[in-house]
């Protein structure tokens, strides 16, 4: 088994993850089977109880681990199947050492960052390797060179490196070129201080990528391979991309990384076949059509939040040969300034998944919007629970109808806490959580364009449609689509006099990839078009 370890250094958000995510693209495109997998130096044991402020988006995977958001790179890019053991955090790590220690398994030795932290570590990277039976295993750590969090996983993986041997293991640094107005000149100095810092910890890059605005010359390249030790040819070149970040993979073949991957590391396999992946491209970059879509949230200007939503948006686009423009709407300006001002002029409504009551009311007015003047619309999770409400409120007349989230004493709670929630305390990992079975209404809208009666998709939440209230909405034409097998939990609802009115309780958007849209994300943006067209006939 070979291993090729991430690292990141001048400054965090350079896009590790992608590349990481697009090497896997890369080799597994040459034939080779690979997992990628990330660490995490933080010690929260997983990011599912973080703030989006914090964070970004919580990546769920099948099992129901919650995960980095470099997890969904690396789904979206690869065919790899991720479980919980694919996203380590110092918070997991320092959880086992601790646990051990208590039973008392170091028989009384004193427990140390170095061995007892460093050897957990690179136990999860033999582990992944072994789970996926992969002929490469990607690691990514996160963070930035010179973290202090961060060191036991660099110690970590440099005695792995020693331990495995040197042609077993590829050490790529992405770093930062930054252009200086100024002097009108792109800067290798804090590129060589972060790979002086890492080879201070013993690991020597055998590729640097460098981020940059502008392209490297040749001279740049030269200066960068002198300072920092690394072969000419294994200076890359990662410019920031003109379209979308599909084009990375192929940015970095042209730059021959994936050879210079297998060349260190001694595989031989034939070049990457990417013509399916440039006829992605050529339809994210010169559609035949385009559409508007609104997405209402409420942590809008935080562009990772909705990292997933906004990329299966993307994908429901190239399955329809459909540029989109994605319009990102603060649900609380729609409380503010009114729902006609705010969405007017888009083609279709999509609200993403929440929690808390901040930004409710403005949602609920753009599903109001959406029904009545039946532009297309899309509710995810939260989405489908204030779909439900405004029905409950605006359809059936149910004054004061809400979820008991956010109001616990309303007079109609539509939206209810899940009975297994009930005894919860724990916040962390404690939802419902992970891949659920869902049947199908046969005649359903959701049932053509799924192609299916059962599917299975991802859920992270703790409240449900409330049961008592189904009767009255199905007689007002509100048709549940999609229920568990044993039809106790709603999955699923749409309207049957709308062009296309859809809610899940699950997460979609964690199922799609550019080169398989996921069916509802492939609908909406259909019908979204149709909508354009009539509105332009
Ligand atoms: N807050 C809602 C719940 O817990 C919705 C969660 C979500 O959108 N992921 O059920």
């Amino acid at each position: 088994m070979k291993y090729v370890f991430v690292t990141g250094g001048v400054v965090s958000s350079l896009g590790k993850g992608l590349t990481a995510a697009s090497l896997g693209t890369l080799l597994e495109n040459r034939g080779l089977k690979i997992t990628l997998q990330k660490f995490d130096p933080y010690l929260n044991v997983d990011p599912g109880t973080m703030s989006p402020y914090q964070h970004g988006e919580v990546y769920v995977l099948d099992d129901g681990a919650e995960t980095d958001l470099d997890l969904g790179h690396y789904e979206r890019f690869t065919h790899t199947k991720l479980s919980r053991k694919n996203n380590l955090t110092s918070g997991q790590v320092y959880q086992t050492v601790l646990d051990k220690e208590r039973r008392g398994d170091y028989l009384g030795k004193t427990v140390q960052v170095i061995p007892h932290v460093t050897d957990e570590i690179q136990k999860r990277i033999v582990e992944v390797g072994e789970l996926s039976k992969a002929d490469i295993v990607i690691t990514e750590i996160g963070g930035t060179t010179g973290d202090i969090e961060g060191l036991p996983f660099l110690e970590a993986i440099r005695e792995f490196a020693l331990n495995v041997g040197p042609t077993n293991v590829c050490f790529i640094h992405v770093t930062y070129v930054p252009f200086i107005k100024a002097a009108g000149e792109l800067k290798t100095k804090p590129t060589q201080q972060s790979v002086a810092k890492l080879r201070e910890i013993g690991i020597a890059p055998n590729i640097l990528v460098c981020r940059c605005e502008q392209p490297l010359n040749k001279e740049l390249r030269q200066k960068i391979s002198l300072f920092c030790n690394v072969a000419y040819e294994a200076v890359i070149e990662e410019k920031d991309v003109d379209h979308s970040i599909y084009e990375v993979p192929l940015m970095l073949q042209r730059e021959r990384m994936d050879d210079l991957v297998c060349n260190h590391l001694r595989i031989e396999a034939p070049p990457a076949n990417m013509i399916h992946w440039q006829e992605i491209i050529r339809k994210l970059v010169v559609p035949q059509h385009r559409v508007r879509i609104g997405v209402v949230g409420k942590y809008i200007e935080l562009q990772d939040a909705y990292k997933s939503v906004y990329e299966a948006i993307i994908h429901g686009g190239v399955a329809n040969d459909c540029g989109v423009a994605i319009e990102k709407i603060e649900s609380e300006e729609i409380e503010k300034f009114g729902a006609e001002k705010a969405l007017r002029g888009l083609t279709g409504i999509l609200v993403p998944g929440g929690f808390g009551e901040r930004g409710i009311e403005g949602k609920i007015l753009a599903a109001k919007y959406a029904r009545e003047k039946k532009m297309p619309f899309f509710g995810l999770c939260l989405g489908m629970q204030i779909a439900t409400i405004e029905f409950a409120r605006n359809v059936l007349g149910l004054a004061g109808a809400n979820s008991t989230e956010f109001d616990a004493n309303s007079p109609h709670p539509v939206i209810s806490l899940l009975s297994e929630q009930k005894n919860v305390s724990h916040k962390g990992a404690s939802m419902r959580l992970g891949s659920q079975p869902c049947e199908l209404l046969a005649g359903s809208k959701a049932a053509h364009f799924y192609g299916a009666s059962l599917i299975h998709e991802r859920h992270r939440h703790r409240y449900e449609f409330n049961n008592e209230y189904r009767e009255q909405f199905e007689q007002a034409g509100l048709m549940f689509s999609g229920t568990s097998p044993d039809h106790k939990l709603v999955e699923l609802i749409e309207l049957k006099d709308h062009p296309f009115f859809l809610a899940s309780q699950y997460h979609p958007e964690f199922l799609s990839k550019p080169n398989a849209p996921h069916p509802l994300f492939r609908a909406f943006i259909a019908a979204c078009q149709v909508a354009m067209h009539q509105r332009a006939t």
